[in-house]
């Protein structure tokens, strides 16, 4: 039986193409800033989302702290989303590796509630701490993989220009949003100081991460980097399937029609599931109204062959990515389909 495995878009493997580049990758010392395939990658990276200079991380978590880290002093305050994946599932590190308080602020589908925004912008004083940082997150919500558009990002961004903060992009999946909304991920970004992109989601690489903004946040970061361990020496081996990856960022579409397929099977299988608005390669399915727990799901799908995450009580999440191809969509509508037959009574 072939197991297809739609629990995150992080079990992907590197492809043939990668393989071969890594094999072949020139290498150099990272630490000593000669690797030149690594400085490849980071003039990519650099150049796809406009800004000055790039470096190449183990992850996209040690990109979201080298960049707090970076942009902001011990005990401020930052601005972040109440959901946001820089607060909820990074073991606290902005606490342990910043020292930086978090402000919540309320959103509503990933847009932050600008008057709510505001209001938390508390001026230094006294008693208060100083803000100094506002993070984004695009796509939104590991779960749900919504676009945060331009005009939004522009709006939080001009916001924090007139309150003297900077605007930190956590851009794990942005390189879905900015082929879902049709723009280029540069212009998504412009008004953002940094942003970062995981190349070990759709991207298929084995690991890593980048980090671009300017020249001098960038030297900054570096140095951070080397405190948490992330001179990798002969990094080129990982960063040459980065190239081949940022090459081919097209193909994202394909795994966001492949979701939107999933869900149209879905909706035929049965009008009871309740399916999220799959704007990128998430989909989400409830099966409350059927009364069917995530956890006797998993399992019957499992058996089925097919793997999916659980994420709430009845509600499980499918991310489509390279290793999922078009003649995988039925196999998966079937699995669906004897799995809620044989529980739904
Ligand atoms: C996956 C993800 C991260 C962390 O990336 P890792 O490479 O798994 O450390 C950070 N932010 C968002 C929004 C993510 O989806």
């Amino acid at each position: 039986m072939k197991i297809i495995d739609l629990r995150s878009d992080t079990v992907t493997k590197p492809t043939e193409e990668m393989r071969q580049a890594m094999y072949r990758a020139e290498v150099g010392d990272v630490v000593l800033n000669d690797d030149p395939t690594v400085l490849e990658l980071e003039e990519m990276g650099a150049a796809l989302f406009g800004k000055e200079a790039c470096l190449f991380t183990a992850s996209g978590t040690m990109s979201n702290q080298i960049a707090v880290f970076a942009l902001t002093q011990r005990a401020d305050q930052i601005l972040v989303h109440k959901d946001a994946h820089i607060f909820n599932l990074e073991r606290s590190g902005l606490a342990q590796i910043s020292g930086v308080q978090c402000r919540l602020v309320r959103t509503e589908q990933g847009r932050f509630d600008l008057d709510d925004l505001k209001q938390n912008l508390v001026s230094d004083s006294i008693q208060s701490a100083r803000t100094s940082l506002i993070c984004m997150e695009n796509t939104f919500n590991l779960n749900d993989g919504l676009c945060i558009p331009k005009s939004h990002i522009d709006d939080v961004a001009e916001i924090a220009k007139q309150h003297g903060l900077q605007v930190y992009m956590d851009g794990a999946r942005i390189l879905n949003a900015a082929i879902s909304l049709g723009e280029q991920a540069k212009d998504l970004v412009e008004n953002c100081d940094v942003v970062s992109l995981c190349i070990s989601k759709g991207l298929a690489c084995p690991v890593g991460s980048i980090l671009c903004g300017s020249r001098e946040f960038i030297e900054r970061a570096r140095f951070i980097r080397q405190m948490l361990g992330g001179g990798w020496r002969q990094g080129g081996i990982v960063a040459a399937a980065g190239v081949v990856a940022l090459n081919n960022i097209q193909r994202l579409q394909d795994d966001h029609d492949r979701a939107k397929a999933l869900k149209e099977g879905l909706k035929k299988i049965s009008s009871q599931l309740e399916l999220n608005a799959v704007e990128t390669n998430i989909l989400t399915v409830d099966t409350a109204a059927l009364g069917i727990s995530s956890d006797a799901l998993v399992e019957a799908l499992d058996r089925q062959g097919l793997r999916v995450k659980k994420i709430g009580e009845s509600k499980v999440r499918m991310i489509t990515h390279i290793d999922f191809q078009d003649e995988d969509i039925q196999p998966v509508l079937t699995a669906w389909e004897n799995v809620l037959e044989a529980l739904g009574d």
